[in-house]
């Protein structure tokens, strides 16, 4: 079942146009990670998803149309978003931050938000064990681990990570995608996740789609996309140099035009 679509999605800062006619469409319990270099366009993708942006083209998320819905309906249909630079509440402890992730669930999960909060604590058992520490007096790991918990206490259908790995030590984040991973698991959740790590992410997630001067470049099997010389070059935006019997799946065309 796919849970997400974009057709010819078009996304503008002012004047400027920054993602080209973006097409995307996953399904339910994928992890996807959206690569791309600096400024390829994947923070305005996601806030183009969750409504943040100007921009034009359909977005489904279960076959419903929310192009034209605000950011706080798409996020009671079910889109979570954990920005870049986390948006946890500093002033708040990590109990409190956690229970205003429970307040936001839509009402038929509401039900099961004990036994999820029993998951969390689970997940991520450095949380449980400063419950009541401030947000704000967490390390930067734990800072992160608190918003993806926080925003997965909405019980979202569709989860947007915007680059995590930010400020984290290589085998934080691996952790941290790790949980990803059984969470998606055990609720079926989908997880877009932006990252610019190409390496880490791809181990986790099941799909890869690379953005490139703000259109996709390529994209496929994460498998198929690790040490693959057309994602090196998506990235710094060169013509492709697979060789012609190891030929890439779905690449879409020019890298560069
Ligand atoms: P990074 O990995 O560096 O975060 P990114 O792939 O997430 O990059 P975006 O942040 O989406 O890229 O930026 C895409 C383009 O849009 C860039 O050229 C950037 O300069 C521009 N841009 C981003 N935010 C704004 C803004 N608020 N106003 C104007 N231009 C912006």
């Amino acid at each position: 079942m796919t849970v997400l679509t974009t057709q010819n999605l078009r996304a503008r800062y002012g004047g400027v146009e920054v993602l080209h006619g973006v097409d995307l469409a996953i399904e339910e319990g994928e992890i996807v990670a959206l690569l791309g270099a600096n400024g390829a366009g994947k923070t305005t993708l996601l806030r183009a998803i969750c409504r943040q942006v100007d921009s034009s083209g359909a977005i489904t998320l279960d076959g419903t149309r929310i192009d034209k819905m605000t950011t706080a309906r798409v996020a009671r249909l079910g889109i979570g978003h954990v920005p870049e630079g986390r948006g946890t509440f500093t002033e708040l402890t990590v109990e409190e931050n956690l229970r205003l992730g429970i307040l936001a669930r839509p009402r038929p999960v509401r039900a099961t938000a004990n036994e999820d909060l029993n998951l969390i604590n689970e997940t991520f058992p450095v949380l449980h064990e400063m419950r009541g520490r401030q947000a704000g007096a967490l390390s930067g790991g734990q800072a992160q681990m608190l918003a993806v918990a926080r925003a997965l206490l909405a019980r979202p259908r569709l989860l947007l990570v915007d680059e995590p790995s930010l400020g984290l030590a290589p085998l934080t984040t691996l952790e941290l995608f790790n949980r990803f991973q059984s969470l998606r698991d055990a609720w079926s959740l989908t997880i877009l996740l932006a990252e610019q790590n190409a390496r880490l992410s791809l181990r986790v997630a099941d799909r890869a789609v690379v953005l490139t001067r703000g259109r996709v470049s390529l994209e496929g099997p994460a498998a198929d996309l690790q040490d693959h010389d057309a994602l090196r070059a998506a990235y710094l935006g060169e013509a492709p140099s697979a060789p012609a019997d190891r030929p890439f799946p779905s690449t879409r065309g020019a890298l560069d035009d």
